[in-house]
C-alpha cells in the first residue's frame, strides 16, 4: 500500500498499450501524429500521407519501425493526437514547425541550416528579381514560402519568372549589360537593364508575384481576367493572350500548391467540429507565417450552437494568454463579434481583425481547423466507447455491483515517517481527471504505520463526502493485498460507507526460492471483499493494465506531494527554529537571497543588508549557520 520514498516501486511488466487496439480509428488521410507520455508531455512528432497506416507501423511485431525509441514507446506512451493536413508536403512543414515549438526528445533536433527555403523578392533595386534563399532576414524584402522542398522552391521560381516578367539576372549583370539578353527574345522579360521600363510597371508585375505566392491566387485570376477582358476591347490581342496565359498558369499552380501560408504572417484559427452532442475547438496559432502550435480542445458534451459555443471559447481562450495576434480566423460568425474584436485589440494594444472567411486560403484554413476538430472527436469517442468496454470488463471480472465510473485510488508517501502525505488520484470513465485529485498532509501519525495512515485519509476523504462535499466512488483502489483490504473495510464500516465496491491491487512477488529472475514472478492479484482467493486478470489485459495505471498514477503524485512537503520543511523549519526569525523575516531572507543555502552562505554584513534584520539578528543567523559553513568548506 504505502510506498516509501526511497524503495519507489515500478512494475510495468503487464503493460500494454491500447493504442494498438483503436489504431484503426485513426484517418488514413495526411497529416502530422504527436505522441505523447503518460504524463501528457509531446515526445515524438511525425508526418505521414497516411496516418493510420504510419501508426501502425510502430506496432508491427516485425518489419516495422526499427528506431531506437521505437521498442520504449511499450512503456512511455499515452497517446497519440493527429492533425489532419491537405497534403503530404504540408505534414512536412507542419511537422518541422511543432518539433520547433515542442522540442519532443525522440525528435533528432533540426539545426537551423536545415530549414526549408524561401523566396525572396528584395527592396534595395528598382527591378528587383525574385530568388530562392535560405534563411529569413528582417531586411524589408518581402519573403514566401517556407517551400517543402528544394525542387519546389525552384519549381516555384521557375513558374513565376516564366509569367509575370521579372527579370532573372544578377544585379551585376544588370548593371553591366549592353544589350537585353534572351529573357528578351522569348517574352520572359522587358529588358529593364537597357529599355526605357517604368518602375511603375515593373512594380506591377512584382505586386501580382506577390499576389501570386502569398496564395491570394483567387484574387489575382480575377485581376487578370478584368485586364485581359480590357486589353481585347482595345484590340490588343497579343497582351490579352499574355494576361489570359497567366491566368491559367495561377489556376493551375492553385490546385498543385502545397502550403503557401506566407501571407498570414500572424494569426490564429479556430474551427468547431460536433460529432452528435459533443463538441470540440480545433485552433492554430500562424505565427511568422509558419504554424506553430495546431491543438483540439474538447468540449464534451455542449449543446450550445456553433456561434455561441465558439464566442465563449475565443474569450475563454485568450483570457490567460499574452500572444493576440492581429487576426484571428473563425469557422462561424459569433455572438457580438464587435465587442470580441474590441476586447482582442485592447488586450493587443493594437486593432484585431476577427473574420469568419469566405473563400480563399483562410477559408481553406478555417475548413482544416473543422476538420481536425471533428476528427479528434472521432477519436474521441472511439476511445471513450473502448473505455467503456474496458471497464464493463472489470466490472464483470472483479464483480463489482457498479459500474466503476469513478475510481479513487490512494497512496501514502513518507520516509520512515516523516513528513507522511497521502494522495488520491480519480479517473473518470476509464481516464485520469486531474481537477479532482486530493492531497492530504498525514496529521496523526509520526511512525510509519501505513495502515493506520490510509485509515485516517479514507476517513478524512469519506467525511468530506458525507457532508455533501465530494462526490461518492463508485470503486476504490488501493495498493496491496489481504491485511490492506480488510483495514479499508473496516473504515468503511466506521463511516457507513456503502454502496462504494472496493478491491486492493497486489504487486507481483518473487516466488519462493527464485533468483530474482523477472519470468519467476508471481502475477499481480486483485483482492476482492468476499472472495476467498485472489482473482488473477490475463497479463496484459485492459482492465489490468487499467489498474496498474491507476495504481502507478497514485503513488507518482504521492512521491511528488511528499517531496514538495519536505523540501519545504527542510527550506522554512531551518531558519524557522533561530530567535527572532519568524514568517516574515524568513521570507525576506530567502527572496533576498534567493535559497537557503546562501542564506547559510552569507556573512553577518550581507545578512544584515535584508530588510527587517538588524546586526543582532544578523550575527544570530551567522552563527547558527557556522557548521554548515564548514561542513560546506570541507567537502
Ligand atoms: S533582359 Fe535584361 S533585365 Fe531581363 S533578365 Fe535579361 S539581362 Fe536581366
Amino acid at each position: 500500500m504505502g510506498t516509501n520514498d526511497s524503495t519507489p516501486n515500478e512494475s510495468n511488466q503487464t503493460r500494454e498499450i491500447p493504442i494498438r487496439e483503436r489504431l484503426s480509428e485513426y484517418p488514413t488521410t495526411p497529416g502530422v501524429y504527436l505522441m505523447k507520455d503518460k504524463a501528457g508531455e509531446i515526445v515524438y512528432v511525425g508526418k505521414a500521407a497516411n496516418l493510420r497506416s504510419r501508426l501502425r507501423s510502430y506496432f508491427a511485431r516485425s518489419g516495422g519501425d526499427e528506431r531506437f525509441f521505437v521498442h520504449l514507446l511499450d512503456h512511455v506512451l499515452g497517446d497519440i493526437e493527429v492533425v489532419l493536413t491537405r497534403t503530404a508536403k504540408e505534414a512536412l512543414l507542419v511537422e518541422n514547425e511543432l518539433i520547433k515549438t515542442h522540442q519532443p526528445r525522440f525528435n533528432i533536433k533540426l539545426k537551423d541550416d536545415k530549414n526549408f527555403l524561401n523566396l525572396r523578392i528584395g527592396n534595395e533595386h528598382p527591378y528587383p528579381r525574385l530568388e530562392v534563399v535560405r534563411k529569413r532576414r528582417k531586411d524589408g524584402a518581402k519573403y514566401f514560402g517556407p517551400y517543402a522542398s528544394a525542387s519546389m522552391a525552384r519549381q516555384t521560381l521557375r513558374q513565376t519568372n516564366r509569367y509575370f516578367k521579372l527579370r532573372t539576372c544578377r544585379d551585376n549583370d544588370f548593371k553591366n549589360r549592353s544589350r537585353p539578353c534572351l529573357e528578351y527574345q522569348i517574352k520572359r522579360c522587358d529588358a529593364p537593364c537597357v529599355l526605357d521600363v517604368s518602375p511603375e510597371s515593373y512594380a506591377e508585375n512584382v505586386r501580382q508575384v506577390s499576389l501570386f505566392l502569398d496564395g491570394r491566387g483567387d484574387q489575382l485570376v480575377d485581376h487578370l481576367r478584368e485586364r485581359m477582358a480590357d486589353a481585347a476591347t482595345n484590340m490588343d490581342f497579343e497582351q490579352a493572350a499574355t494576361l489570359r496565359d497567366q491566368a491559367k498558369a495561377v489556376e493551375a499552380s492553385l490546385q498543385r500548391q502545397a502550403v503557401v501560408m506566407n501571407r498570414m504572417t500572424d494569426l490564429d484559427v479556430f474551427g468547431v467540429g460536433r460529432e452528435g452532442p459533443y463538441a470540440a475547438v480545433h485552433v492554430q496559432e500562424v505565427r511568422g507565417g509558419r504554424i506553430k502550435r495546431a491543438q483540439a480542445f474538447k468540449l464534451g458534451k455542449n449543446e450550445a450552437p456553433n456561434d455561441v459555443l465558439l464566442g465563449q471559447f475565443v474569450e475563454q481562450y485568450y483570457l490567460d494568454r499574452t500572444s493576440v495576434p492581429k487576426e484571428v480566423l473563425l469557422s462561424t460568425h459569433t455572438e457580438d463579434m464587435t465587442t470580441l474584436a474590441d476586447w482582442l485589440s485592447d488586450r493587443l494594444g493594437s486593432r484585431v481583425q476577427l473574420k469568419v472567411p469566405q473563400r480563399g486560403e483562410r477559408r481553406r484554413m478555417v475548413e482544416l481547423a473543422e476538420a481536425n476538430a471533428s476528427s479528434s472527436l472521432k477519436l474521441d469517442q472511439g476511445r471513450q466507447k473502448r473505455q467503456r468496454e474496458v471497464l464493463g470488463e472489470l466490472q464483470r471480472r472483479l464483480r463489482l455491483t457498479k459500474f466503476p465510473e469513478r475510481i479513487e485510488c490512494f497512496d501514502i508517501s513518507n520516509v520512515q515517517g516523516t513528513d507522511p502525505v497521502a494522495s488520491m488520484v480519480v479517473f473518470i470513465d476509464g481516464e485520469p481527471d486531474k481537477s479532482e485529485y486530493r492531497r492530504f498532509h498525514i496529521r496523526t501519525q509520526s511512525t510509519p504505520d501505513d495502515f493506520l495512515m490510509m485509515k485516517e485519509t479514507l476517513t478524512r476523504r469519506f467525511k468530506r463526502s458525507l457532508e455533501g462535499n465530494w462526490d461518492i466512488p463508485d470503486l476504490v483502489v488501493i495498493d496491496g493485498g489481504k491485511g490492506q483490504l480488510r483495514m479499508v473495510r473496516e473504515v468503511f464500516l466506521d463511516l457507513n460507507v456503502r454502496d462504494v465496491d472496493l478491491v486492493s491491487l497486489a504487486k507481483s512477488r518473487l516466488l519462493e526460492g527464485q533468483s530474482g529472475d523477472d519470468m519467476d514472478r508471481s502475477p499481480e492479484r486483485v483482492f476482492v471483499p468476499g472472495v476467498k482467493d485472489p482473482i488473477v486478470l490475463r497479463q496484459n489485459s485492459a482492465p489490468l493494465y487499467l489498474l496498474a495505471r491507476l495504481r502507478d498514477e497514485a503513488h507518482r503524485f504521492a512521491i511528488t506531494f511528499h517531496r514538495n512537503t519536505r523540501r519545504k520543511r527542510r527550506l522554512t523549519s531551518s531558519l524557522d527554529d533561530i530567535p527572532g526569525i519568524g514568517p516574515g523575516r524568513r521570507n525576506a531572507l530567502l527572496r533576498h537571497f534567493g535559497s537557503l543555502k546562501k542564506v547559510k552562505l552569507a556573512s553577518a554584513d550581507e545578512l544584515s543588508q535584508v530588510r527587517g534584520i538588524s546586526q543582532a539578528v544578523a550575527q544570530t543567523i551567522f552563527d547558527t549557520f557556522e557548521s554548515d559553513r564548514t561542513e560546506n568548506n570541507t567537502q
